[in-house]
């Protein structure tokens, strides 16, 4: 669970050097590298917006979402880009003068960040704002991570559901879809699947994802369905498999664990299967589809 940014004085320099960079065009330059690493910490590995976990910096986990977008959209016009209606608020004239303001900048999982695109979140958008000074807090519609501490906004129970304690909370549940549950029961499936193909063997498949679910990232179904598919294995073995190293992992002893490697080496040495190579080509095909 992640809370609130908490910058420490040695971020100082940091901010200072992502700020250097005002004026010019947006790229993922060494400072902004360093800045989303550092976020990644200050965020505990999680995206700010769903609290997934992000576990790795690496292509295909997350995103550094500009809080306010950084640029115009496309055939946006006066009607739509100084509405304040919800249904307008893709439509933006975009704050350039924010591209490289740290404070603009918070990590996201891809899913949350698809979502929320160029949303904009600035309460009363009737006017320009040309402002160098970025919004006071009052006037962001947003759940706004620097500021705000999550669970005063959006509450978030054990099984991956969300209530909106606020109405900028609200706003990120609304636009990034947390309250639908086909769209969440999508997003743990495709984190199961993911985790089942990243794995670079059968054990850790199974035990990164039986850690899934007890995590509750997602559920013993969705974990059963992402190995099973992958690794052309039983539903029924899948299963028990992850019972086993759950019963392991919440104090059942060390027998579970035996019983755990004995159905796994019985899988391994069945020449049926090739899962020795199952997972890494699958890999590819799940980092080839858009999130
Ligand atoms: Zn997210």
């Amino acid at each position: 669970m992640f809370e609130i940014i908490n910058f420490s004085d040695d971020d100082d320099a940091l901010l200072e050097a992502v700020r250097g960079h005002k004026g010019k065009a947006w790229s993922a330059n060494a400072d902004i590298v360093r800045y989303r690493k550092r976020l990644l910490e200050l965020q505990n590995y999680r995206c700010a917006y769903c609290q997934g976990a992000i576990a790795l910096d690496e292509v295909g986990h997350r995103e550094l979402d500009h809080i306010f977008p950084k640029s115009t959209t496309k055939d946006c016009g006066v009607d739509k880009g100084r509405s304040n209606d919800d249904h307008h608020r893709q439509h933006t004239f975009g704050y350039p003068q924010f591209t490289f303001e740290p404070l603009n900048l918070i990590v996201t999982c891809k899913i949350c960040n698809a979502f929320k695109k160029s949303h904009d979140p600035l309460l009363d958008r009737s006017m320009a704002y040309d402002s160098d000074d970025y919004p006071v807090l009052g006037s962001i519609m947003w759940y706004y991570p620097y500021s705000h501490r999550y669970s005063d906004h959006i509450g978030r129970t054990e099984n991956w559901t969300y209530t909106r304690l606020s109405e900028q909370g609200e706003a990120v549940i609304r636009v990034c879809k947390l309250d639908k549950a086909e769209v969440l029961a999508s997003r743990f499936s495709i984190r199961a699947l993911i985790q089942a193909k990243r794995s670079k063997n059968v054990r850790t498949a199974f035990t990164s994802l039986a850690g899934h679910v007890d995590d509750k990232v997602c559920s013993l179904d969705q974990a059963v369905d992402a190995l099973a598919g992958t690794l052309g294995v039983s539903e029924e073995i899948c299963e028990q498999l992850i019972e086993l190293w759950l019963c392991y992992l919440r104090g059942g002893g060390v027998r579970h664990v035996e019983k755990f490697e004995s159905i796994l080496a019985a899988i391994v040495f069945d020449e049926s299967l090739d899962v020795e190579n199952a997972a890494e080509p699958l890999a590819r095909e799940v980092e080839a589809q858009p999130a």
